[in-house]
């Protein structure tokens, strides 16, 4: 059954954090800028138009939903609980800051459906979390995943790749220690600058230098290899080119690509085929039409790179995950495993 999310951006004018990369405004007297009103017409909107037959999950995206007043949060659990009773919503998404998360507020949110919680982690080591002004012990984010779990509910976890002080060999340990956490889902992020931000003067002061596209994709790759190859759904990478960073002037520097994902994709492909090049000395895959963009890759580079190498012919008795190269059957986690070897 196809999924929604109905999303609602919750801003957290009242978080006293200030997480460098992060350009919620702190604005006095008021915690966030949702009514009730606003949420139900919101929710009512998109049930208007969504299928029937469908998933639906109120998804309380852009803040630190957690971090707001208990009373807050009930009333707009509440309001979003109506709807689970009704039977026209299936459950509530909502993310948040590890140590934003304990047994008192965990509870709340059980009672009123919550079925996910994805928990902006970014990065494992201290170092980086101090730079990034985090403050958060890795301890703290094992204790709000232990009792996401022991709830039952579902474990998502955000990453960003190229944050201050991190550097290849940080991100990937990153990715070993979430693989410890268990997570149901990930999403990875390549760092960017945004404007009013703490990270644009530190930009500007030369205190922070944006990975390229490249060393983006280079540490990506790998952590999404590690990731899913373990069995991780990997539910994004690379930040939803909305409008408000098309706009000029908003992303000033770092890896930005609308298709960030593809890129990747065509990255780890390029580099399982050239591996059988070099030992084979031929390339013939047979493979399902859905699956070829992926592996002819983005403005067709594999093929252009690969150049004579490169056949590929269509079948699509072969099942989309999977490909014959050289008259040998690879899986998607062999393309995976390649990666990391
Ligand atoms: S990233 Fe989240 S926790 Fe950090 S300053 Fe922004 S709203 Fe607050």
């Amino acid at each position: 059954m196809k999924h929604y999310n109905i999303p609602i951006f919750i801003s957290h004018f009242g978080c006293p954090n200030s997480c460098v990369f992060c350009n919620q405004k702190k604005i006095n007297g008021r915690e966030t800028d949702v009514t009730m009103e606003d949420l139900r017409n919101t929710i009512e909107m998109y049930l208007e138009t969504l299928p029937k037959n469908s998933k639906k999950e109120v998804a309380f995206f852009g803040g630190t939903f957690t971090g707001i007043s208990m009373g807050l949060q009930k009333e707009y659990l509440e309001t979003a609980y109506e709807y689970i009773k009704k039977g026209e919503i299936d459950g509530i998404r909502l993310s948040t800051r590890p140590d934003c998360i304990n047994y008192e507020i965990v509870e709340q949110l059980k009672k009123y459906g919550v079925t996910t919680v994805e928990l902006g982690v970014q990065s494992l080591d201290e170092e980086v979390l101090i730079a990034t002004e985090r403050y958060y012990p890795v301890r703290v984010v094992e204790e709000a995943c232990k009792i996401l779990k022991e709830y039952g509910i579902k474990l998502g976890i955000q990453l960003m790749v190229g944050l201050p002080k991190s550097t290849f060999d940080s991100d990937y340990e990153t990715a070993k220690k979430v693989l410890e956490m268990k997570p149901d889902m990930v999403r990875i992020y390549p760092t960017l600058v945004i404007k009013n931000t703490k990270m644009e003067q530190m930009f500007y002061q030369k205190e922070y230098s944006p990975l390229s596209l490249e060393e983006a994709i280079e540490r990506t790759k790998k952590i999404m290899a590690l990731l899913e190859s373990n069995g991780i759904n990997i539910i994004r990478v690379g930040l939803q080119p909305s409008e408000d960073l098309r706009e000029d002037g908003v992303v000033l520097g770092g890896p930005f690509h609308p298709a960030f994902r593809e890129l990747v994709e065509t990255e780890i492909y390029h580099n399982f085929f050239k591996k059988i090049i070099e030992k084979e000395k031929e390339l013939n895959i047979i493979a399902n039409e859905k699956s070829i963009s992926k592996l002819v890759g983005i403005k067709k580079a594999n093929k252009l790179r690969l150049k004579e190498y490169f056949n590929i012919k269509i079948d699509n008795s072969i099942e989309q995950e999977n490909l014959i190269v050289n008259g040998k059957k690879y899986s998607r986690l062999d393309v995976l495993r390649g990666e990391l070897s």
